[in-house]
């Protein structure tokens, strides 16, 4: 008899674990506690692939021989819990996916620059000709390319969700950005969320590779409690290596076996230490993986970033205006405001995630000339910058938001929305908002 594959979560990855399930002959069902969207809708039944929205149906989910769980949905949901209960394995996509293909695997996790890392480092990779495919929390989902596509390499963003629901995963190179308070409405406390950030070495052996930052205190500290077997290869802005990649005056090193990349920091298209970090990640994979050195510093200096990450979007009358709306927590804010110049009307807020504030405050003594508020609950963000701030402004939508900043800028002031918060109060999501701002500004 097939296998029963219950797949909870009719998302990009859900419908992709689906196509995958189905083509390996397994009886696959989908179930969707919301409504589906009709571009999924349409994709299952193409597939002929049974579903249900709007409800879990027990008896069709709880006899199933293993779960797909998309990362959207919290594990200790009602029908998570039965199945578990049940002793039901419950998985995510990339756990999946990961059995049907044996592509080498470059995966990022990290509290931020997860996209723009992978995206550069396959930006890197596809330009030096290699036959590579993005996937993770970004594009299409990974299981839907391993059901259609043959990529001898894929880059792989990895959120803390979906590192809770891999097991026997293995990344040939891991890269840990950082970790810093995020999500912590999932989770139980920080040890917790470090412990699913640490999930991408599973299984390394000392063939493997990790990557990642020394200037990250709590990944240095959690480092010190386990047995790395893979091969480290950090990176940092303040300490020098054999083998990683630093920062020696305004020049970039990377170095790998006998290999040495040199790169000016000027000539790197991404701006702001973040980038750096960013860029650096992706130079030393790339060094790993033998891609010519030219090549890599090509890629590197013109690639074009990702939007709405403190993306460019226009000048008017002097004023310029940067959407940086995928800033959905402190610490990418704090990038974002540490990388402009000053003369700045930050737009902030939404659904905070536990948020502290405190380590923005020096900076927005330093740069903030107004804060608006764009969210139903500003409560916290009046208690924090009220005494900083003279000007602060609640709004109610982007381009109130867009109009407000307008009329309080002044030529050669910037407006910067990296909001530090969810965007679900008054947006679809992340996208929603920072497409609903750069149309605004388009409007001014
Ligand atoms: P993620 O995929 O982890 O959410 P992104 O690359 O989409 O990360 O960037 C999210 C936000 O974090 C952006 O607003 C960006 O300005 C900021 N950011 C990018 N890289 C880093 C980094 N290495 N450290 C801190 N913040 C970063």
């Amino acid at each position: 008899m097939s296998k029963r594959i219950v797949i909870l979560g009719a998302g990009e990855s859900g419908v992709g674990s689906a196509i995958l399930a189905r083509k390996n002959g397994a009886d696959v069902f989908v179930s969707d506690f919301g409504q589906i969207k009709k571009k999924y809708r349409e994709k299952l039944d193409e597939y002929k692939i049974s579903w249900e929205e709007n409800k879990h149906t027990n008896d069709l989910i709880l006899n199933a021989d293993e779960i797909i769980k998309s990362p959207g949905i919290p594990e200790k949901v009602t029908i998570v819990k039965s199945a578990i209960d049940k002793g039901i394995p419950v998985i995510s996509e990339i756990e999946y996916a990961s059995r049907y293909t044996d592509a080498f695997k470059i995966c990022i996790t990290g509290s931020n620059g997860k996209t723009t890392t992978a995206t550069l480092i396959y930006h890197i990779l596809k330009n030096a000709g290699l036959n590579v495919g993005l996937a993770g929390n970004v594009g299409q989902s990974w299981a839907q390319q391993v059901a259609g596509e043959n990529f001898d390499y894929y880059v792989i963003e990895l959120s803390s969700f979906q590192l809770d629901g891999m097991y026997d995963f293995k990344a040939d190179i891991a890269i840990l950005m950082n970790i810093t308070p995020d999500h912590l409405d999932r989770y139980d406390g920080m040890q917790e969320y470090t412990n699913s950030k640490f999930r991408i070495i599973q299984n390394q052996t000392e063939k493997d590779i990790f990557i990642y930052c020394v200037d990250d205190e709590v990944t240095i500290s959690e480092l010190a409690k386990r047995d790395i077997k893979a091969k480290q290869l950090p990176f940092s802005l303040n300490q020098k290596f054999a083998e990683g990649a630093y920062k020696e005056n305004e020049i970039f090193k990377i170095k790998y076996k006998s290999n040495e990349l040199t790169m000016s920091i000027q000539d790197l298209v991404l701006k702001g230490q973040h980038n750096t970090y960013n860029s650096m990640a992706a130079g030393i994979a790339s060094q790993v993986l033998k891609i010519r050195k030219e090549d890599i510093r090509e890629s590197l200096s013109n690639f074009q970033g990702v939007e709405h990450r403190l993306e460019p979007v226009l000048k008017v009358h002097g004023i310029e205006f940067i959407n940086d709306s995928k800033a959905t927590n402190v610490n990418s804010t704090w990038y974002a405001l540490e990388s402009v110049s000053n003369n700045l009307i930050w737009i902030a807020g939404g659904i905070d995630k536990g948020n502290d504030y405190s380590i923005l405050e020096e900076l927005v003594r330093k740069k903030v000339k107004a804060i608006i508020c764009l969210g139903k609950d500003n409560e916290k963000i009046h208690k924090v910058f009220g005494e900083i701030v003279e000007t602060i402004i609640d709004v109610q939508s982007a381009s109130e938001a867009v109009k407000t900043a307008y009329y309080l800028a002044k030529k050669g002031d910037s407006v910067l929305l990296s909001p530090a918060c969810a965007s679900f109060d008054l947006f679809d999501n992340y996208e929603d908002r920072g497409n609903q701002f750069k149309q605004a500004v388009r409007e001014l």
